[in-house]
């Protein structure tokens, strides 16, 4: 199948071709004809698969005919979680849109309001914006929704995640009830659900399943380290693997700026973004990450929400995150739309529940690998699908007859011996 079968027309088939992109994703399969059709949509997909092409395309279709603008008005609104996302998918539709006439803009927090004002009222067709900054303008009546014709909610489980569920009530309520709506999720969780119900009519729904091609060319690897070591772990895989290209996953602004000059003092250059930098200053790291300037950026699990990054060759979760689903998004930065990618845990003995909480989501243990030079003390124990939460904090394990007891276990026993799938050396 080819993208001129989907429907598309020749400035945008054009515009793939330059690109270089000749086949279109599953997501872009399923998607573009049925938007194209005018139905609302919700995907299931995660980053990577290819899902802002399957909207920006169809968007861009039903957008190329020439139209008179009126000012503050717009015709397409793509709602997403952070800048950095806003950013990224406004280079995607100027890089679809190269050779028709659609204007775009980004209205994000963190800069200055009046430019975003004057390209409103110079005319645009599609706006890619943050909650929070597109209803700020909206009350400064600095836009109208009146014209409003496709709404697309980008990541919506992650806006829901970041508490904007007000916003976006208060945003919907201000749509015209005729429109197309078209909602994308990393995860269906049962608030999407109920957030969908408010946003679309009469979907057709479409899952990309997580063992899509691009899966299983993410190598997922962990290591069981003492938590005191990990700085000196990872400054040790950076050097000893001649790592060229690392995205770092922290928990805290405090630990990434920690983490930036431990690393420093081994002499690894890193830079971390995150919440509390300022927007011009996210956009310097990441444009020096993405041309190869900078090899280590440190990031908290929010601030790289939009890091888009082709062929990305590793994430490092220098902290295991609180919820599973944030692991899936995390490793999907890497190995997208078919390369290779890997993707590292530094995994210590309290981040234990949440490495089961991981496996159990994917369904498979991850392999664990021993670097000789770091010997654990207090050891993770051995991952468990069944494990839940609840029970082991409510009950002591029960001890199977002729199975050791968990106490009975050497702290510094050979971590090979507590691998039940045996230990690998990569
Ligand atoms: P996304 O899931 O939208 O973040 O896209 C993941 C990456 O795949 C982006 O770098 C896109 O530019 C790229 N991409 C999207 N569609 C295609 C395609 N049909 N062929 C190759 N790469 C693609």
């Amino acid at each position: 199948m080819t993208f001129r079968t989907l429907g598309l027309s020749d400035p945008i088939l054009q515009a793939l071709e330059d690109k270089g992109y000749s086949t279109p994703t599953d997501i872009q399969r399923k998607a573009i004809p049925a938007i194209l059709e005018g139905r609302d949509l919700i995907a299931t997909a995660q980053t990577g698969t290819g899902k802002t092409a399957a909207f920006v395309l169809p968007m861009l279709e039903a957008l190329r005919g020439e139209r008179k603008r009126r000012a503050k008005r717009f015709r397409a609104l793509i709602l997403v979680p952070t800048r950095e996302l806003a950013i990224q998918v406004q280079d995607n539709i100027q890089l679809y849109s190269k050779h028709l006439s659609v204007v775009s803009m980004t209205m994000v927090g963190g800069v200055d309001l009046e430019p975003q004002k004057q390209q409103l009222i110079d005319g645009v067709d599609i706006v890619v914006a943050t909650p929070g900054r597109l209803l700020d303008l909206a009350h400064q009546r600095a836009l109208y929704f009146d014209e409003l014709e496709i709404l697309v909610l980008d990541e919506a489980d992650r806006m829901l995640d970041m508490g904007f569920i007000d916003d976006l009530d208060k945003i919907i309520a201000r749509l015209p009830s005729q429109r197309q709506s078209l909602l994308f999720s990393a995860t269906l969780s049962s608030q999407v659900k109920s957030l969908a119900k408010s946003v679309v009519d009469n979907p057709l729904e479409i899952s990309i399943a997580s063992n899509q091609k691009t899966t299983p060319k993410i190598s997922q690897w962990l290591i069981a380290v003492d938590k005191h070591n990990k700085s000196a772990l990872l400054s040790h895989l950076v050097k000893e693997r001649d790592w060229n290209q690392a995205l770092i996953f922290i928990r805290t602004q405090h630990g990434a700026a920690k983490l930036v000059s431990q690393l420093e003092k081994r002499g690894i250059k890193a830079e971390a973004i995150h919440g509390g930098k300022s927007q011009a200053s996210r956009s310097k790291i990441l444009a020096d990450f993405k041309s190869g300037d900078l090899n280590i950026l440190i990031a908290t699990g929010v601030a790289a929400r939009g890091i888009d990054i082709n062929e990305l060759e590793r994430v490092v979760n220098y902290d295991m995150p609180d919820d599973a689903d944030e692991y899936i998004h995390r490793i999907g930065r890497t190995g997208r739309a078919g390369s290779a990618g890997e993707a590292v845990s530094l995994v210590s003995k309290d981040d234990f529940k949440r490495l089961c909480a991981v496996e159990r989501r994917l369904g498979k243990i991850i392999d664990r690998v021993i670097i000789d030079e770091f010997p654990v003390v207090k050891d993770l124990p051995a991952s468990n699908l069944n494990f839940s939460v609840k029970i082991a904090k409510k009950n002591k394990p029960v001890k199977k007859p002729g199975q050791p007891s968990k106490s009975a276990q050497p702290a510094t026993k050979k971590p090979e011996a507590k691998t039940p799938w045996g230990s690998i050396k990569k």
